[in-house]
């Protein structure tokens, strides 16, 4: 599965930064348009966290909807799909959004004084 592999780079990547400490929470930014099924990610993460650091931790999975900026209208539109045209018809568009696949924020579990 494509996403369990996605699911391993996020886990050492996070892993690394940490750097022994525990982590408690990652959030996740995974654009609608990435190919990546959030859902997916979500089902692998508890299995794949397992013996790192991220063991139990809280995976907040953040979905961002398609947008493009057309370049015929010059307006702002929704994407249901990486091949969605504009209302007005044109293919001429620059993505804004929806492609993404990101940490966004990590958090560490403060250590016992
Ligand atoms: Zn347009």
């Amino acid at each position: 599965m494509h996403e369990l592999g996605i699911t391993r780079n996020i886990v050492a990547i996070v892993s690394d930064a940490a750097k022994g400490r525990r982590v408690c929470r990652i959030t996740v930014d995974i654009g609608e348009l990435s190919g990546v099924m959030g859902e997916a990610v979500a089902f692998c993460f508890e299995t794949v966290a397992k013996g790192s650091p991220l063991e139990g931790a809280v995976l907040d999975i953040r979905r961002i909807a398609g947008r493009a900026h057309c370049a015929a209208c010059r307006s702002e539109f929704d994407q249901e799909s990486l091949f969605t045209p504009c209302p007005c018809g044109s293919r001429q568009f620059t993505r804004l959004q929806g492609e993404e696949l990101r940490i966004r924020s990590m958090e560490i579990e403060e250590e016992a004084a």
